[in-house]
């Protein structure tokens, strides 16, 4: 039977997808490369692009297909878009996840692991964040993912579809290779960011605020690398496969760097200057997100390989320099 991985041509879905396999996976991806790349996904798996939003498209793909589990990384997750466009990530993220729904309901399948966000908890109470800690969005991104997560919830209890939520804190490197990595345009996200500059192909970076209540001013964050985070999407499955409840899980590292400290370690790594300046503060942006992910650990078995930044940073590095234009398959780049 195979896994149907929806979003398996974008940055963490192909990592995923590229893991499943090493296990022995079947997979199937569903894609519109609205922002995924086609060379991301390995060529062991059968791609059908279309969107999950389009209900005859995803039946024909559950017809063709004898889908066991679904893994959903299909969204859009830029927060100041969201801001700006908060029914696009309405339509695109909580619409898509009910035509998943119905469309697994029709199909019977009734195990789904889904990419949710640090971003639904919003400004927390208190360090390390727990899974039970009340989620409270503070952007349209973060809201329309807690959306997913309830009605994923009331799908359990109507249809006994059962879903386990990973929630994602900072997700970045690249698979040890460098064959696939992060590309995203624009890029939005610290690492590639603090990368581009050290490849000369943005003249600084700009830190978000360095006024926050941290040791060193500036926003503290937790972690994970992406093939850590695939990995973790294999356990919820086998989770999902022994009969287990639903349920929601952490994914971090438990420890925060500042953005400082990011840049150098950065530094360190690539050996490059990366000149920097202090901005003002980012719009929504939360003082300091570190994760509770014992939970994780103790219950799925997860054991996360990547426990520091600069290895972490060196494997985005190396992506970097061995693919300067990412997959280089944008408009303009032909
Ligand atoms: P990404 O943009 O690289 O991947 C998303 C993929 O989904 C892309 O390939 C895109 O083309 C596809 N897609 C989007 N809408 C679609 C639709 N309607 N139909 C079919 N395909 C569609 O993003 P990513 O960084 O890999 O993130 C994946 C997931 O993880 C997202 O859902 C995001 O909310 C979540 N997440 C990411 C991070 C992070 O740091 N990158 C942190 C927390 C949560
Ligand atoms: N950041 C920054 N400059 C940039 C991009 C990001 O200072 O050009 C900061 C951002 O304000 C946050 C941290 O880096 O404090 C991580 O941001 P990112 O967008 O990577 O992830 P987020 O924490 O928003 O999910």
């Amino acid at each position: 039977m195979a896994i149907l991985v929806l979003g398996g041509a974008g940055y963490i879905g192909s990592h995923t997808v590229d893991r499943l396999i090493a296990n022995g996976y079947d997979v199937a991806v569903v894609d519109n490369l609205v922002t995924g790349h086609k060379a991301a996904i390995n060529k062991k798996a059968r791609f059908y692009e279309g969107d999950v939003r389009d209900k005859q498209f995803l039946n024909s793909v559950f017809d063709k297909e004898n889908i066991e589990g679904v893994i959903h990384f299909a969204a859009f997750s830029v927060v100041p878009e969201s801001m700006a466009k908060p029914l696009k990530y309405f339509d695109n993220n909580t619409g898509g996840m009910i035509s998943l729904l119905e469309v697994m309901h029709e199909h019977d399948v009734k195990k789904i692991v889904f990419s949710s966000t640090a971003a639904t908890y919003g400004e927390p109470k208190q360090i390390p964040i727990k899974e039970t800690d009340p989620q409270v969005p503070t952007n349209p991104y973060g809201e329309s993912k807690l959306a997913m997560e309830k009605i994923m919830h009331w799908s359990d209890v109507a249809y006994g579809i059962k879903f386990v939520a990973l929630r994602y804190f900072n997700v970045a490197g690249a698979k040890a290779d460098g064959s696939i990595g992060e590309d995203h345009h624009p890029e939005t996200h610290l690492v590639p960011i603090i990368l581009q500059v050290a490849s000369g192909e943005r003249d600084e970076l700009t830190i978000f605020g360095d006024d926050y209540d941290t040791p060193d001013g500036t926003n503290v964050r937790d972690y994970v690398h992406v093939v850590d985070l695939a990995d973790a999407h294999i356990l919820a499955l086998k989770y999902l496969q022994a009969g287990n409840d639903s349920d929601a899980f952490n994914l971090g590292s438990s420890t925060g760097f500042s953005n400082k400290q990011m840049l150098d370690a950065a530094r360190e790594v690539t050996g490059k200057p990366i000149p920097a300046t202090m901005g003002p503060r980012r719009a929504g942006d939360p003082s300091t997100l570190i994760a509770a992910s014992d939970k994780a650990r103790k219950v799925l078995g997860w054991k996360p390989q990547f426990d520091d930044v600069h290895e972490i940073i060196k494997t985005a590095w190396n992506w970097k320099q061995t693919h300067p234009k990412g997959y280089d398959d944008r408009k303009g780049n032909k």
